[in-house]
C-alpha cells in the first residue's frame, strides 16, 4: 500500500512499524503499529536498542521521531546525536 509517509511526507509504498518490538512482546496482543516508508522506518529502527525497554520509551521514541527531532535522550545512555539523512 502507497501512502504520505508521516515522517518525509513522501508518496512511497508502507511498512508497517510496531511500536513495542515483536522481539520483545510478539504480534498477538501487540497491535500499537504505525506506517512508515521503509526508509524511515529504518531510521526508526536504529534508535530502539536490543535489550528492553519501559514500553513508555517505545512511545516517546516515535513521537519525538515523528516530531522531527533529530536528537533523542535515551534513558541509561550519553546524549546522542541521530542523524536523519535525506533518502533522496
Ligand atoms: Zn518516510
Amino acid at each position: 500500500m502507497r501512502k504520505i509517509c508521516p515522517k518525509c511526507d513522501k508518496f512511497r509504498k508502507m511498512s508497517r512499524h510496531h511500536v513495542f518490538p515483536v522481539r520483545f512482546y510478539g504480534r498477538k496482543h501487540n497491535k500499537r503499529m504505525i506506517d512508515l516508508c521503509r526508509l524511515c522506518h529504518n531510521k526508526l529502527e536504529a534508535l530502539i536498542p536490543f535489550h528492553e525497554m519501559p514500553k513508555k520509551f517505545y512511545i516517546r521514541v516515535v513521537e519525538e521521531f515523528l516530531g522531527g527531532k533529530d536528537e533523542i535522550q535515551r534513558p541509561g545512555f550519553k546524549r546522542i546525536q541521530v542523524r536523519l539523512q535525506n533518502p533522496d
